[in-house]
């Protein structure tokens, strides 16, 4: 059974999508089967990983609600063992069409149930808010990723956030963990960035992942060549940042692969 990982922060650029296409990709580059599941109308995980959401017709949303199958619309990618369930923008609205459903916060888990022993991890692109798709993700998810970006404000809405999952543990799924907050866009000549790692973990000790994502112009790069940065500059220090925490989550999870 895959381990699905939501990465989510309603904070809007905080490092999501990057950390989606790139763990899932580096996991991948372990040799985890792995599906990236683009839940964001901005669809930017789709389009990062070299698929244009224009020619997107069937999302995860479509799934959810009329039942389309989502074996039909898994795409394998150019790196071996990633699969992507792709986005497109008229997921905009999505929620509100939503609203009425029954068990309507459930839909993601059911979909996610039909293809999840095909996979080693599943990890979920969430979009900036904490809309039904979100709580659907985190419904479904074992875990939980939040990116925090070394920038000012870093804390800012992390509050709303560790409320809203706690909500859910308490509704929807007894089970979710939060896997780690994710430091990004770490700058180690900035007093600032420093600042940010320090009252993070001084805050959040037992929860902040030890590998940090440092800023790298690779990794904003990367998606408008269609690549996650482990096929676009592998030796750099992006890549192997992730890399780093795609051991790291395996280790927590006691699938680390031998060397
Ligand atoms: P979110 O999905 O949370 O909105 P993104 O992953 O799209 O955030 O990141 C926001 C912007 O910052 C993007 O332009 C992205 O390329 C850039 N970015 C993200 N992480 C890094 C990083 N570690 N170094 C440099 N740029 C980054
Ligand atoms: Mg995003």
């Amino acid at each position: 059974m895959g381990k699905v990982i939501a990465i989510a922060n309603q904070k809007g650029g905080v490092g999501k999508t990057t950390t989606a296409m790139n763990l899932a990709a580096s996991l991948a580059v372990l040799e985890y089967k792995t599906l990236v599941i683009d839940a964001d109308p901005q669809a930017n995980t789709t389009s990062g990983l070299g698929f244009d959401p224009k020619e997107i017709e069937i999302s995860i949303y479509e799934c959810m609600v009329n039942e389309n199958d989502i074996n039909e619309i898994i795409i394998s990618t150019e790196i071996d063992h990633l699969d992507l369930v792709p986005s497109h923008i008229d997921l905009v609205g999505a929620e509100v069409e939503m609203v009425n459903l029954e068990d309507r916060e459930e839909k993601m888990r059911g979909v996610i149930q039909e293809i999840r022993d095909r996979y080693d991890f599943i990890i979920i692109d969430c979009s900036p808010s904490l809309g039904l798709i979100t709580i659907n993700a985190l419904t479904a998810a074992n875990s939980v990723v939040i990116p925090v970006q070394c920038e000012y404000f870093a804390l800012e809405g992390l509050g709303k956030l560790l409320n809203t999952i706690k909500i859910i543990q308490t509704r929807l799924n007894p089970e979710l963990e939060i896997e780690g907050i994710l430091l990004t866009m770490y700058d180690v000549r900035l007093r600032l960035s420093n600042q940010v790692v320090e009252e993070v973990r001084m805050h959040f000790k037992d929860m902040t992942f030890d590998t940090i994502i440092p800023r790298n112009v690779k990794l904003s790069e990367s998606p408008s060549f269609g690549m996650p940065v482990v096929a676009f500059d592998a030796t750099g220090k992006g890549a192997v940042a992730y890399l780093n925490l795609a051991n790291e989550i395996a280790t927590k999870n006691g699938l680390a692969k031998e060397n």
